[in-house]
């Protein structure tokens, strides 16, 4: 048994001031202690699979009994499988472990007009993708959703199916699990996860696209190493994600973030929130279209995508519309680097296809008047939209894991990247 009082041993690359509340003071338990190997555990196999138990030992720092023992629940719960046989000096051949490519997660991605549904894998593949349109109604919009998680879930027996993930153009309260800001959507109050929970009988998890997003970039990209990085979705609004000093941020009811919503004009074109001039009616795709409108004011609508195209063609207005754009993303995110001084910042979405045209327009403008030295890195997410499912998928990859450490109050207030200084 472990002394339920045993001190943990926090990373030493863990930084800041540790305030320990003590209105909110529960001792790490030997249950908790048990959760984070677990899930070192897994994320060791993750980012080294096939691995053997040896090898996890060593690299883990906890002894081989408990690591059998981890390795046994994790078998048992489907997250990993036992593959090929290696073939070491002097005969031994231990079994490798690697991730179940049998478990996946249902991805759905939610945009105010239309919805991605997806079928991820727990080494990040998309597996199908299917588009849904929506309305602004929720109940008609949800039930168009369910019936085609129903057809893909039909397609999947063969795997097993641990969730499902749900990305939002807002912000949900953790706590009651609700939409509370989602201007961009304008859906009534309604109880998506609930609703979602009843037909399809399996567990969803929802979160802010560029939380989730950040999360699937934790998950699957490993950024070991970095601690301040805040991802950006740029789509019809503007969304951050932040992880600042190794922990992901939430704020008073999830609100974190919203640098979508500071005015940077307050005579500016009406935003969705009510207010006028936000970053978001700059920076979005939907404030590039209007650029082009009011260069071509005579020309066919047309949506992000054929502007993208247009511009790759050579046409010079769509061209300066994206300029345009670009230039505002950078300066927005000039407040983000002042407020958070990250030393990496994501973008995810669409633009990130014609990152040669926005890539270099962003870092100038964003840059240009860096405080202290180095200005961020700046870097496209690997794959546009991909990037949002994928953070879907993590939010049920991720469920029991680094999400829920950081939502672990003890008076340890360990973060994700903690070892337990001893084996249970
Ligand atoms: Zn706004």
């Amino acid at each position: 048994m472990i002394d339920k009082g045993a001190p943990l041993q926090l990373h030493p690359r863990t930084r800041g001031m540790r305030y320990i509340d003590l209105t909110d003071v529960q001792l790490a338990s030997s249950e908790t202690a048990r959760r984070i190997n677990r899930d070192i555990v897994l994320e060791l196999i993750r980012a080294n699979q096939p691995i053997s138990r040896a090898e996890l030992s060593r690299l883990s720092g906890l002894q081989r009994s408990t690591i059998s023992q981890i390795v046994e629940q994790l078998i048992h719960e489907k997250w990993v499988c036992e593959g090929a046989v290696a073939s070491l000096p002097r005969g031994r051949r231990p079994t490798l472990l690697e991730l179940n490519e049998d478990l996946v997660a249902i991805a759905v991605d939610i945009h105010p007009k239309e919805a991605t549904i997806a079928t991820v894998d727990l080494k990040g593949r998309l597996l199908s993708r299917s588009v849904v349109s929506l309305t602004s109604d929720p109940e008609a919009s949800t039930r168009a959703l369910t019936e085609c998680m129903l057809r893909i879930q039909q397609t999947l027996s063969r795997k097993s199916i641990e969730g499902i993930g749900v990305s939002l153009p807002g912000r949900v309260d953790q706590e009651t699990q609700r939409l509370i800001f989602a201007p961009n959507l304008n859906w009534p109050d309604f109880d998506l996860k609930k609703t979602i929970e009843d037909a399809m009988g399996l567990p969803v998890e929802m979160e802010n696209a560029a939380t989730a997003g950040l999360l699937a970039e934790l998950t699957f990209r490993h950024v070991d190493g970095v601690h301040d990085i805040v991802l950006v979705t740029v789509s019809e609004g503007i969304g951050t994600g932040v992880f600042a000093n190794g922990q992901m941020l939430s704020g008073h009811r999830g609100m974190a973030g919203e640098f979508g919503h500071v005015q940077l004009d307050t005579s500016g074109p009406l935003c969705s929130c009510g207010r006028r001039g936000c970053w978001e009616t700059f920076g979005s795709c939907r404030a590039a279209l209007r650029y082009y409108e009011e260069l071509q004011p005579n020309a066919a609508k047309i949506n992000f995508h054929m502007m993208l195209n247009l511009a790759e063609e050579g046409d010079p207005y769509a061209a300066q519309a994206l300029e345009k754009q670009a230039a505002y993303i950078g300066r927005g995110l000039r407040i983000i680097i002042t407020a958070l001084a990250p030393s990496l910042i994501l973008i995810a979405g669409d633009i990130t296809s014609a990152w040669h045209r926005f890539g270099p327009a962003i870092e100038k403008e964003a840059g240009e008047f860096a405080l202290g030295g180095a200005p961020p890195q700046i870097l496209p997410t690997h794959e546009g939209e991909i990037a949002r499912l994928r953070g879907a998928a993590a939010l049920i990859f991720q469920r029991g894991g680094v999400r829920e450490q950081l939502q672990v109050s003890d008076a340890m207030q360990h973060t994700p990247k903690a070892k337990l200084s001893f084996d249970i």
